[in-house]
């Protein structure tokens, strides 16, 4: 027997998490299925300091508690579990937790985008202490410093020039010896004194050290692909800008998306092409990316959800 709800939010970050606070508000019990990653991205950085209302900053994980909190104050509920299966052109819409199946009137999907990451054991360990996939979120914190950027495209040569405001050095470190980026960018990262640039190489390890208790990254190992050289570059902090994946192989072949796997939506609101399924947060914005963009847009797809409902009762 499956189990049936009105509102059903896939996705625990900003997004999922104010869809469900404004959700509950309106009386829809929304019922949250966290995913793999309870607590979204913000869950993997450190210290938040472009979140309005915490004017000293606050922690990642301790902002996503706040925000799981505050909806689990006005009624819905979460749960740590993730669906493997939907089944979005029924009425209502199917989902499946492994066997256990789940039915809702309406959907609101806020799974996110995944930063690319290079796969090493070593970048975990210093994720938020020195290794780091938004400029835009730890550039701060580098002021006076030198760091790296990892990656060849648009992402990379972006968060490298804006990295350029604080560090004193920015080497983007490319595995071929041309960017992918578009020319008008290359353009600026080119004319920009602070930028360097290590052609041809991989890095292969993160290397760091830990100081009265505390995590830092002291340099990279950096292989040349040509020769098979290797060597060590100081560095204090590395950003890793091998581009997103938007967290969407669930709903391919039900949801219109782009090429790159970001959801589509229809105008100004969060409607997906299937009526009754909204989409919010960075799932459906390859452009702005940030805990606040998500958060107002999980507060639009609750109230496009709730309006949706009401004319379908
Ligand atoms: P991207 O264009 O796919 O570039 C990813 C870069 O990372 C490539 O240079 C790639 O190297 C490198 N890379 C991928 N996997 C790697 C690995 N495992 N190790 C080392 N390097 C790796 O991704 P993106 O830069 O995020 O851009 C995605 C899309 O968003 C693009 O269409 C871009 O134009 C757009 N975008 C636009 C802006 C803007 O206009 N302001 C800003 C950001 C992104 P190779 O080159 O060798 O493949």
């Amino acid at each position: 027997m499956a189990m049936h709800h009105r509102l059903v939010i896939l996705g625990s970050g900003p997004a999922g998490l104010t869809a469900a606070l404004y959700a509950a508000r309106a009386n829809l019990r929304p019922v949250v299925f966290e995913g793999i990653q309870p607590g979204g991205q913000l869950t993997i950085t450190t210290e938040v300091e472009n979140y309005p209302g915490f004017p000293q900053g606050v922690l990642g994980p301790e902002l996503m508690e706040l925000f799981r909190a505050q909806a689990l104050r006005f009624g819905a509920e979460t749960h740590f579990k993730n669906v493997t299966r939907v089944e979005l052109r029924s009425r209502p819409v199917r989902l499946w937790l492994d066997d256990e199946e789940h039915t809702a009137d309406a959907l609101i999907i806020a799974t996110g985008a995944s930063a690319r990451l290079l796969g090493l054991a070593s970048e975990m360990a210093y994720m938020g202490y020195g290794v780091s996939a938004c400029a835009t979120c730890d550039g701060f914190f580098y002021r006076g410093l030198e760091v790296v950027v990892i990656g060849g495209g648009d992402t990379a040569v972006e968060e490298a020039t804006f990295l350029t405001k604080f560090a004193t050095k920015v080497t983007i470190i490319h595995r071929r010896d041309a960017l992918r980026a578009s020319k008008i960018m290359q353009e600026k990262a080119a004319k920009n004194t602070r930028i360097a640039f290590l052609w041809d190489s991989v890095v292969e390890e993160i290397l760091g050290k830990s100081e009265n208790g505390k995590k830092l990254v002291t340099g990279v190992r950096v292989k040349n692909v040509k020769t098979g050289s290797t060597s060590d570059v100081k560095t204090d902090g590395v950003f890793i800008g091998i581009g997103h994946q938007p967290n969407t192989e669930l709903f391919a072949g039900q949801l219109e998306m782009d090429p790159v796997g970001y959801l589509l939506t229809k105008g100004r609101g969060t409607a997906t092409n299937i009526p009754g399924v909204f989409a919010a947060g960075d799932v459906a914005d390859s452009v702005y990316r940030q805990a606040i963009t998500a958060a107002g847009s999980g507060c639009q797809a609750a109230i496009d959800a709730e309006r949706w409902l009401e004319g379908h009762d």
